[in-house]
């Protein structure tokens, strides 16, 4: 049996990129709210090429720009109050994990979000929705992650990433570590 591909969900810092999204196999879907801060983004002269790439790829169907239905967008903000990550996630970040949701849910299909956002990540991660990072020299480079507890604020192993802390038993996350 042939694996499918899975269908990408990109979040705007991955289209503000520049990437060429016929490297990608498979559709790519992001929603309207996406769009939209890609548009209100200072320098929006700056992002004319990207958004006449996004127009074509609309277009010719390799991508599908979509709001999810509202029951995901409940489950999002139900397990983002849970990790802590709420406040950090903007109305399209929420849309987005949303819609991966309801792909996987709604199609049965295999998802997986490409995203820059951490505390999209960890949502992701709470909600088994595979992710990757995609900078502007290639895939998940140079990102040196720092596990810590956002509780006590204690530095931890990379193997503890979603352990409790064993100093006051909160849920352990990761951010990019500053060097
Ligand atoms: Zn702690």
């Amino acid at each position: 049996m042939k694996e499918k591909s899975p269908i990408l969900i990109f979040d705007a810092n991955i289209f503000l990129t520049g990437i060429d999204f016929n490297l990608f196999k498979g559709r790519i879907y992001t929603t309207p709210k996406v769009i939209q801060e890609i548009k209100v983004r200072k320098y929006k002269d700056k992002n004319r090429n990207i958004l006449n790439k996004i127009e074509a790829a609309a277009n010719s169907k390799k991508l599908i720009i979509t709001s999810p239905l509202e029951k995901y967008n409940y489950i999002v903000e139900e397990k983002s109050k849970k990790t802590g990550d709420y406040q950090a996630l903007s109305e399209a970040d929420k849309e987005l994990i949303a819609l991966s949701l309801e792909i996987r849910e709604e199609q049965d299909e295999i998802v997986k979000i490409y995203t820059n956002d951490y505390s999209i990540e960890n949502v992701c991660s709470e909600l088994n929705i595979p992710f990757a990072s995609l900078y502007k020299d290639g895939i998940d480079s140079k990102i040196i992650w720092e596990i810590y507890c956002p509780f006590c604020k204690s530095i931890h192993k990379p193997e503890d990433l979603n352990k409790l802390c064993e100093k006051c038993g909160s849920k352990l996350k990761r951010r990019p570590k500053i060097i």
